[in-house]
């Protein structure tokens, strides 16, 4: 029997998977992957059902209906001043995921190096292998997650071909300052590196944090990928529908790469996100406080069973400290939880490479019913 291929023989089944099969079988609550365990919008699934009522039914352009890139483009205006052209520079794609996944593929040959922040969304490794580079991890320190320059510096080589960053960054919530981007824009400028800028909880930030696309700094624009997701954005992760904000030349290269790994995506869905988009001004205030509400009553919950750490400020996700819990490791641990307590989370060491402080933590994911985190919580009393 032929083997399959040796690109992806060491590939393991994705943690989000394995958390959540280990939830269905164990019957256990879930706050391991990240979706919310309740719907969108209902006027935006209503949306969605006339724009399948009215047909739609068949392929999309490649590169997104002109109805979407519309609306991509408009809001990139409103909120960031940020002017993409939609027939020239934007790119809709399956999702984030599929985002990610061209943008590697058109841009890294085989050798070439790419900086990961870890912890880092496990997709981006992957796809970096998929393509033949080479994933090279730079660690974001808890508790707090933050970039030390030298470090970044130290990893960059002749070969370094680009760097990913996520902002609002999962899984630790964190969401970066200025001064923080300005160290990866300084480095990216001076080694002319593509940058790919994960913005999927973009509008996920509480307390007055106010989120910077890295596009919008001094000579960013013209080397930098700008991905997000109407999956985050309109709480649908079903929808699997993202996009890719790039200059010409990198468009050109994402839509090469696209027109043979999807070709296009769900018509009558972007066509509702398109209408979607256009009322984001109205839409996010609630759908932020929904989220405020969540995060504020699971970290009291948290706190009150004598989990001590920092607040987070961005998207829907808590690392959570287990070393005043237990002396297991995170995946042991999260087996013990899911098995046990009935509660699944994530084990963060699955988002790094080379540090061990993922080992310290769990991820938990608070974009549940509040049934669901109320369940989650009784189950972990008496710890
Ligand atoms: N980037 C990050 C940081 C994520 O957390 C996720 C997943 N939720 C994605 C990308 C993928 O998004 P999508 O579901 O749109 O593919
Ligand atoms: N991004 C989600 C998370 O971090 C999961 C996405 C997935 O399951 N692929 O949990």
């Amino acid at each position: 029997m032929k083997k399959t291929a040796l690109r992806i023989a060491h590939f393991k089944d994705s943690i989000f998977g394995v958390m959540s099969k280990l939830a269905r079988d164990n019957n256990a609550v879930n706050l391991g992957q990240g979706f919310p365990d309740f719907d969108g919008p209902q006027w935006l699934k209503d949306l969605a059902k006339d724009k399948i009522e009215q047909g739609h039914g068949q392929y999309a352009p490649f590169m997104g209906t002109p109805s979407l890139r519309s609306s991509v483009s408009s809001y990139y205006k409103r909120f960031y001043q940020l002017d993409y052209n939609p027939d020239s520079e934007i790119t809709i794609t399956a999702g984030a995921t599929e985002g990610l996944f061209i943008s590697i593929l058109g841009s890294i040959d085989p050798g070439d190096e790419v900086i990961v922040l870890e912890p880092f969304y496990d997709s981006y490794v992957s796809s970096i292998e998929m393509a033949g580079g080479v994933a090279v991890p730079v660690t974001l320190h808890a508790p707090d997650f933050n970039i030390i320059e030298s470090e970044l510096m130290r990893a960059i080589t002749s070969k370094t071909k680009m760097i990913i960053v996520n902002n609002p960054h999962n899984p630790s919530g964190k969401v970066w300052e200025k001064n923080e981007l300005e160290i990866i824009v300084k480095l990216a400028i001076k080694h002319d590196l593509f940058v790919i800028s994960d913005e999927v909880y973009e509008f996920l930030v509480f307390d007055g944090a106010k989120h910077f696309p890295l596009a919008q700094f001094p000579g960013m624009r013209e080397r930098t990928f700008t991905i997000s997701s109407a999956g985050k954005t309109f709480g649908l992760t079903g929808w699997k529908t993202g996009w890719i904000c790039a200059p010409p030349d990198l468009t050109k290269a994402v839509r090469l790469v696209h027109q043979y790994v999807t070709f296009s995506v769900a018509t009558p869905m972007q066509e509702a996100i398109a209408d979607g988009l256009n009322r984001l001004e109205d839409y996010l205030p609630e759908f932020r406080s929904t989220y405020k509400a969540k995060r504020d009553f699971f970290f009291e919950g948290l706190k009150k069973l004598g989990f001590e750490f920092s607040i987070p400020r961005g998207t829907y996700f808590m690392m959570v400290p287990i070393k005043s819990k237990t002396t297991k490791n995170d995946v042991e641990f999260a087996m013990e939880l899911v098995q046990e307590r009935k509660l699944a989370t994530v084990p963060p060491s699955a988002f790094y490479l080379k540090s061990k402080e993922g080992q310290s933590y769990l991820r938990f994911c608070f974009a549940k019913n509040q049934s669901t985190l109320e369940a989650a919580l009784k189950n972990l009393e008496g710890l």
